[in-house]
């Protein structure tokens, strides 16, 4: 531990002002209650890295209930105190959020075992966080306003890019970080540490997740799909650090999945640059859960969407077969257009050959959207009785049209007048 002390009091000033307010008033009941209080993780990083925040994560040396109530009367906000837990939050009515935790002097054995540093608590606290750069704190107390604590070489490793665990049990204490990590490498662009590396792929290698909840693990995972904007890098990490195995299941992202993980993407730039709005995140999820063992569904608290698409999956060969059987432009269109774009994409990427691939391209072109430029108004003037068979001979124009016929108003109406004689038997 070398601690490093530097003034940040520049940086808080830069924070958008609604942040410097609440800083501020922070400091104020720190000075009123004799309360040490700092700024910690994610938005401190964030600051030194010049990115927004929206996250005020708080950590208080001594009791938290009463500068969480006083906090609260201050900013004319709600509250919620975990008793348990000891910590607390803000329901903010502007756009922040604001978490308050009582730091914890858990972790050593004995006071006597503690480092001999003024803010023994706070370093416990921060020691047990998951990466050096989470792992700074800025303190708010009126007259140490600004000063920034770094206990772990942070700075360096945010001038270094890297992503480095605090020891070398961290990933075994709790394997969820390794998910973590790789959030924050793709995010933010960083190198995942040499060393850092190892321990994690050590972990995946012979940790034990079975006590793992799976929910926790799934809510690291989808955040980790969810964050991320470069495929690339996204494979060539999951290839080295196969995260998915925290699920307990077999997973590798091999060589063979890799390809399939590039072709999914390609289908899913298709499916944008045609103008579809595809929930991307859902699309990825479900591609790399396929594999994963049906009872653990329930344990994940997938959400309905997931859940979902994981059933498209498993069914999708006998949907495949039944395009294939009925593939008439009418059948076509009306069994794709029930497709949501995340399973259109799916169907898409899973096409059998190319000439399955064609006949989506078909409709993604020049079915999807297409309408008829004639109504039910126009059957009722060409002298059509109101009643289904409005819809009927409309149905009979749509056939048509999307044969290739019938293209323009003109022959539409064309064929509808023709249509309703017939009826008429004329
Ligand atoms: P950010 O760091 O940008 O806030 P986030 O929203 O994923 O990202 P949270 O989940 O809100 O972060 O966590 C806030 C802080 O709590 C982190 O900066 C980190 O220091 C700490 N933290 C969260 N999860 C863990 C964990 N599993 N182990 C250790 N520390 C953690």
């Amino acid at each position: 531990i070398s601690e490093r002390r530097e003034n940040a009091a520049n940086l808080l000033d830069g924070l958008p002002a609604g942040i410097q307010k609440i800083l501020q008033t922070c400091s104020l009941l720190s000075e009123k209650l004799d309360i040490p209080v700092y700024l910690v993780g994610g938005m401190v990083r964030d600051m030194l890295l010049g990115r927004e925040n929206r996250d005020i994560d708080l950590v208080i040396e001594g009791e938290i209930k009463s500068f969480l109530q006083e906090l609260a009367d201050e900013l004319e906000a709600e509250y919620q105190f975990h008793e348990r837990f000891q910590t607390g939050t803000l329901t903010l009515s502007g756009e922040y959020n604001l978490d308050l935790a009582r730091a914890r002097s858990e972790f050593y054995p004995s006071p006597g075992a503690r480092p001999q540093v003024e803010q023994a608590g706070l370093l416990e606290d921060l020691f047990r966080r998951d990466f050096t750069i989470n792992a700074m704190a800025v303190e708010l107390s009126r007259e140490k306003y600004g000063l920034l604590y770094d206990f772990f070489g942070a700075c360096a490793d945010l001038d270094r890019k890297y992503i480095r665990a605090l020891h070398r049990f961290s990933f075994l204490d709790d394997p969820t970080r390794i998910i973590r990590g790789l959030k924050y490498a793709l995010e933010l662009d960083f190198h995942i540490e040499e060393e850092t590396e190892k321990l994690m792929d050590e972990a995946l290698k012979r940790g034990d997740f079975s006590r793992l909840k799976l929910n926790r693990v799934f809510q690291e995972l989808k955040d980790l799909v969810r964050s991320y904007h470069n495929h690339q890098r996204f494979a060539a990490l999951m290839h080295r650090l196969p995260a998915f195995k925290l699920l307990a299941y077999d997973f590798e992202f091999d060589r063979e999945r890799w390809e399939s993980w590039e072709d999914l993407s390609e289908s899913l730039e298709y499916l944008c640059s045609r103008d579809y709005n595809i929930k991307e995140w859902g699309v990825k999820l479900a591609f790399l859960l396929e594999n994963m063992p049906f009872a653990y569904r329930d344990r994940l608290s997938l959400s309905e969407e997931v859940a979902d698409l994981l059933d498209f999956l498993a069914g999708i060969d006998d949907f495949i077969a039944e395009l294939e059987r009925d593939d008439d432009p009418v059948s076509l269109n009306e069994n794709l257009s029930r497709l949501s774009p995340e399973k259109l994409a799916l169907l898409y990427f899973l096409a059998p050959d190319q000439k399955f691939r064609e006949t989506l391209e078909y409709f993604v072109e020049e079915l999807a959207g297409a309408g008829l430029s004639i109504d039910g108004n126009d059957m009722l003037e060409l002298g059509l009785d109101p009643g289904p068979a409005v819809q009927e001979v409309l149905d009979q124009v749509w056939a048509e049209y999307l044969q290739g016929g019938v293209a323009g108003r003109e022959e539409q109406l064309k064929l509808a007048a023709r249509l309703i004689r017939e009826r008429n038997g004329g």
